[in-house]
């Protein structure tokens, strides 16, 4: 990563290069929501079907499903989503650590002082007579309560008065363990097998920021993995070495990744890890692979009244099953492929250009179709109709041939090629190499396979 780089010269080129626009920008935004442009859907759509090929259609264990964003407001409740409705929540203003105001009553009480019926005033006036300190850095410096509501919440139903609660889902992989059994069954399944999908998921946060880290409104990509409890720690550790092989694939330095293992479980998980890229925020999680024992297919058991057992048709064992969760941020894998793909290259006769060195696979654009003149435009056309069909590819006649090379450099495009009068001639261009700018003359005929091979993945 280019330690010049700062979010927001990140955000700049985002924007002036159509990878990412503020949401509903004309009206002055819109917090923490970004619409994906032409180039940075490309990048993203990329990324997913990266994913996707490796941990799906790679793995002969492994099953996709799309679930809708809509569902029974009892999964939140089996979930526990539901329960953590209103937790009053304070922010520390000096170190930015957050905490349940109900908590820190207690706490500083030793359990003396119950908040529980307290009112929101009342827990505030009570915080502030007895000056309770925030437990991380020892300050009294706190943001007002404010109700944790996690969930989005919407209603369904026409007639005003008579309309129920749902939810947008705050995670992707409840889709997966209410569909355990019709994948199970559908696909002739045996565990151990896992139920992958990508998909939206929303959350209120209360601190969202940092472009693309934290946003209300983000997508998912992860899997659940289905296993008998004597495998469950080898899955464990298997999806914690496939999910940094993963990032490391697309491009992530080693030397900017690390596990970071948690030291607070939930009461229900076995082991639970994050890996962390180095942002130009710091250290911060990049994903999280979760040991969840039995907790997920247990309590939709219980509150569907559906038994999730499985009965292992070589042992006769009927168990139910441990899930490995692993689940990753398709924007926050995004945001962290290009802060490793900027620099900021000096050139020999001393010139910058700004390039995104993406892995050939993801770059939004495989190729720039570049006339070197305008009335050479029809036999450029005619390679980008060629081209198009196998690749996305980018066409610009206007301007300089340097300042077009310049442009598909920030954008990230892995070849340029150029019509010239020989072109007409001889049916040959000029390929570019956006990382070496080494140029080579290829047969218009060869430039398909000369690409494909570059772009494997
Ligand atoms: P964090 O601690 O950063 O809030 P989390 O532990 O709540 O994340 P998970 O619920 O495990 O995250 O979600 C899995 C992944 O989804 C995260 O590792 C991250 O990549 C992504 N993710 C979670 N919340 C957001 C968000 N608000 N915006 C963008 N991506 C997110």
């Amino acid at each position: 990563m280019d330690k010049k780089l700062t979010m927001d010269k990140l955000v700049n080129l985002c924007k002036n290069r159509g990878f990412v626009f503020q949401g509903s920008e004309i009206y002055g935004g819109f917090a923490n929501t970004w619409d994906f442009g032409p180039v940075g859907v490309e990048l993203k759509n990329n990324i997913k079907r990266a994913w996707w090929k490796k941990f799906v259609q790679e793995d002969v264990n492994t099953y996709g499903v799309d679930a809708a964003i809509l569902m029974n407001p009892k999964v939140w409740e089996a979930s526990g989503h539901a329960q953590s409705f209103s937790d009053p929540q304070m922010d520390c203003k000096s170190c930015k650590y957050r905490f349940r105001a109900d908590n820190l009553i207690e706490e500083h009480s030793k359990g003396e002082t119950s908040a529980e019926k307290m009112t929101t005033k009342e827990m505030e006036d009570y915080i502030v007579e007895h000056k309770i300190k925030c437990p991380h850095c020892g300050n009294f410096s706190w943001t007002p309560i404010r109700q944790f509501r996690l969930m989005f919440e919407t209603s369904r139903g026409t007639v005003e008065g008579e309309k129920d609660v749902v939810y947008l889902r705050p995670e992707t992989c409840q889709g997966e363990y209410v569909n355990f059994l019709n994948v199970q069954r559908t696909m002739r399944a045996k565990v151990p097998f896992a139920i992958a999908q990508i998909g939206k998921s929303f959350r209120n946060e209360i601190t969202p920021g940092n472009f693309l880290f934290r946003t209300v409104e983000f997508e998912q990509m992860e899997l659940q993995m289905f296993c008998h409890e004597k495998d469950s720690m080898d899955f464990y550790n298997t999806y914690k070495e496939r999910a940094i092989k993963f990032v490391e694939s697309l491009g992530l330095k080693e030397d900017n990744l690390r596990f970071h293992d948690h030291d607070k479980l939930a009461h229900y998980a076995k082991a639970a890890c994050d890996i962390q890229y180095n942002f130009p925020i710091g250290w911060q999680e990049l994903n999280g692979i979760h040991h969840r024992g039995t907790w997920d297919l247990s309590r939709h058991s219980d509150f569907s009244g559906k038994t999730m057992d499985y009965l292992d048709p070589f042992t006769n064992e009927r168990f139910t099953p441990n899930v490995i969760e692993y689940s990753i941020g398709a924007d926050r894998l995004m945001l962290a492929i290009m802060c490793e793909a900027y620099e900021e290259e000096v050139l020999d006769n001393g010139e910058t250009r700004v390039v995104m060195h993406f892995l050939p696979a993801i770059a939004p654009y495989k190729v720039a179709i570049l006339p070197l003149q305008k009335n050479l435009s029809d036999k450029a056309k005619e390679v980008y109709a060629k081209l198009s069909k196998k690749f996305m590819c980018d066409y610009d006649e206007a301007g300089s041939i340097g300042k077009r090379y310049r442009r598909q450099d920030e954008i990230g495009t892995p070849f340029c090629v150029t019509i010239d009068f020989d072109t007409l001639e001889d049916d040959t261009v000029t390929i570019r190499d956006r990382d070496s700018m080494k140029q080579i003359r290829l047969k218009i005929d060869d430039l398909s396979d000369y690409i494909q091979k570059a772009i494997e993945f």
